[in-house]
Parts: structure tokens; sequence; C-alpha cells
């Protein structure tokens, strides 16, 4: 019988969340594609650490909100691992952090195109694939902002992750007969650099039911069992990871 492998792309691989998720991923015997912005060095190490236990890796540079640069994280994925069979999408970026009256459109121009338009590009083109090659999942990194809003933090912020709430609900329902599942993860506060003020988790702990901001490991294993067979029902979901938030 043909071994059925696991490839799955996880966008802003190379540090925080993401990074979490792909070393669990290893774990739990995906082959991994590590898309990363900028720092080459820290995608690098990932990559070593997700081969250690005997798995498959390429990092890619990529910007996730640039059409032609998804293709070609895509091409290099299936040109180098084999079929993707799924997706993480994950990189975020937060834009400025403040009240909305001050904040600079600039920067939540970057957040709308990276959190909301990114997320779109990378599952159009998963979708595209997985659709010829026999299906997959796609789990996308939304966060509990989407409900709560974030006022005074960023509203912007928050806006960009309910509509990745809304994606995963609509894009479950369109694509679950091409046996694709797509499913969401919305962490709370996690300790990981993407926060402008890095004391952050700390400064908010007393806010969240549990008494303490969570760490990466705490999302990735809800990531794994989404993309895994136990999650074969589990589709349009939203998986709240956030310490009661
Ligand atoms: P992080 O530590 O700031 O890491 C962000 C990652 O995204 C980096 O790997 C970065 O790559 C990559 N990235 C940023 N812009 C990109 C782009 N345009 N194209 C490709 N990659 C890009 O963030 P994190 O805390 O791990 O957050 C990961 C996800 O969880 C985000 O979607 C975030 O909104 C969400 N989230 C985070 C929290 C939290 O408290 N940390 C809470 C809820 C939800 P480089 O390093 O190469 O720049």
């Amino acid at each position: 019988m043909k071994e059925q492998r696991n490839v799955t792309v996880v966008t802003g691989g190379s540090r925080g969340i993401g990074a979490a998720i792909c070393r669990r991923l290893a774990a739990d015997g995906h082959d991994v594609v590590i898309g990363y912005r900028s720092d080459a060095a820290a995608a690098e190490a990932v990559a070593a650490e997700v081969r250690e236990p005997g798995r498959r890796c390429v990092a890619v540079p990529v910007d996730t909100a640039d059409e032609a640069a998804v293709d070609r994280l895509f091409e290099t994925a299936a040109a180098e691992l084999g079929p993707v069979t799924g997706l993480v999408n994950n990189a975020g970026v937060s834009g400025p952090n403040g009240r909305l009256a001050d904040a600079d459109p600039s920067g939540m121009r970057s957040a709308l195109e990276v959190n909301v338009l990114g997320y779109l590009l990378c599952a159009r083109r998963a979708v595209r694939d997985m659709t010829r090659t026999g299906g997959g999942a796609i789990v996308n990194i939304s966060s509990a902002a989407a409900t709560l809003g974030s006022p005074g933090q960023y509203v912007h912020y928050a806006a960009t992750k309910a509509a990745v709430d809304t994606m995963t609900v609509g894009l479950a329902k369109e694509v679950a007969a091409d046996g694709i599942r797509v499913n969401c993860v919305a962490p709370g506060i996690i300790w990981t650099e993407f926060h402008e003020d890095p004391q952050r988790p700390e400064r908010l702990a007393t806010t969240i039911p549990i008494g303490r901001s969570g760490q990466p490991e705490e999302i990735s294993g809800a990531v794994s069992w989404l993309l895994s067979d136990d999650a074969s029902y589990a589709t349009g979901a939203i998986l709240r990871v956030a310490g009661g938030l």
C-alpha cells in the first residue's frame, strides 16, 4: 500500500505560534513547508528542528499578500515534497497599536492585506491544488480579538480576525464536497514577539480567567488535531484556545 504523506504548508513558520506549529506537526508525522517573510536564519533553524524527527522540510520566503509569491510557495512545496495536504494560515501582523482615531492608514492597510487578503490567497491556492490531488485540510489562525473587538488596542486588527472567522465558515461549506475541511483556531494572548509592548502578555495576565497568558505550544496541539483524521467530521469550526477570554 502507498504511504499517505502529510505535506503541510505553515505560513509565518519562522517564529512564535507558527514555529511551534511546525515543530508539533513534525512530531505528529507531517512534512512541513515553512513560509516566512524576512528572517531566513530563523526559518532555517525551525526547519532543522522539523528534520530532527526524520521529517522533510523546506523553508520558502513569501509575502502572503502577494499572489505571485503565494503561487511560488505552493509550486516549491509540490516540487520538493509532493502534493500539499494541509495549509496553516498563520502569518499575521497587528498593524498600529492604539485608538483607531490615531491609527496610521498604511499600517492598517498592511494588516488587512496580510491578515485577510493573504489568508484568502493562500486558501485559494490550497483549494485549487487539493481539489486536484484528493482533498486536504486548512486551519486558519484567527484570534479571540475577533469577538472581543480590542478597543484601545487595535480595532482594525480585531476586524481582520473577524474576517478570518467568516472566511472559515463560508469556505468550509464551499469545499466540503471536494474533500477539504476548513477550520479555525482562535488564540488568546500568547507569549511571542507579536506584541508591540513585549510585556503585554504579563501585563494582561490578571484579565484572563485562567490567570496567565498562553505559550505557543498550547496552540499547536489544537492545530495538529484539526488537521488530523481524528477531526474528520469537523469543518467550519472556530476553536477558541484563549484561557477563558
Ligand atoms: P509573530 O511572532 O509576530 O510571528 C509572525 C510570523 O508571520 C513570522 O514568522 C513572520 O515572518 C510572518 N509574517 C509576517 N508577515 C508576513 C507576510 N506578509 N508574509 C509571510 N509571512 C509573514 O506572531 P505570532 O504571535 O506567532 O502570531 C501568529 C498568528 O497568531 C498571527 O496570525 C496572529 O495574528 C495570531 N495571534 C497571535 C496572538 C498572540 O498573542 N501572539 C493572539 C491571537 C492570534 P518573519 O519572522 O520572517 O518576519
